[in-house]
């Protein structure tokens, strides 16, 4: 028998003997690029692996792209939330601040109450990791008012934020402005 391999063609299924060899007498069974017989599965698995990878890329290169590298380092433990009633303005849910401001989700920021924090820093002792999340909110709270400015922000959100009680003093006029 010839220890010549044979390429298998695009529509023909690979024999196991012809599948790549990781160790001597062990192949490494490729299940989509084994699927000869269907054309459109050969690179399936390499489609899906780009899938995976622009989507990690995304949630890393966003909060690069808008000066806030720390939302990365975030794991969501939610620790952070024992700041209970010494965050002074009420919020609760800081972890989603963070996450919003993480994936540019204005709606997320300003529904857990983004736009009124006073960056007091009371929270960030509770962080298990110590992120400076004062600084993290008042870069999310900055593309929140220039996403505003710009008309990006639907004003339903906005005017639901008003009557809701979740605009600090310092952003009132603009949002007031923006839905008038
Ligand atoms: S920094 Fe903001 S969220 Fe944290 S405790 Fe102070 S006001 Fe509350
Ligand atoms: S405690 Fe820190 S790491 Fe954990 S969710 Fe809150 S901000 Fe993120």
């Amino acid at each position: 028998m010839s220890d010549k391999k044979e390429t298998p063609k695009i529509g023909e299924k690979r024999k196991d003997s012809n599948q790549p060899l990781i160790l001597p007498g062990i192949h490494r069974y490729q299940f989509f690029t084994n699927l000869k017989d269907r054309g459109w599965t050969i690179n399936l698995d390499r489609v899906a692996l780009f899938g995976i990878v622009a989507a990690m890329l995304s949630v890393v290169i966003k909060p690069l792209l808008r000066w806030n590298p720390a939302t990365i380092y975030c794991y969501e433990c939610r620790a952070c939330y024992a700041t209970q009633d010494r965050c002074p303005v009420g919020i609760t849910l800081q972890a989603e601040l963070v996450v919003a401001a993480r994936v540019l989700d204005y709606d997320r920021f300003i529904r857990n109450g983004g736009l009124k924090c006073i960056r007091c820093g009371n929270c960030q002792s509770y962080c298990v990791q110590y992120l400076p999340l004062p600084e993290m909110f008042s870069v999310m709270q900055q593309e929140t008012r220039r996403a505003m400015v710009n008309g990006v922000i639907p004003k339903d959100i906005l005017r639901r934020a008003l009557s809701q009680g979740l605009v600090g003093k310092e952003y009132i006029d603009d949002v007031a402005k923006t839905v008038a």
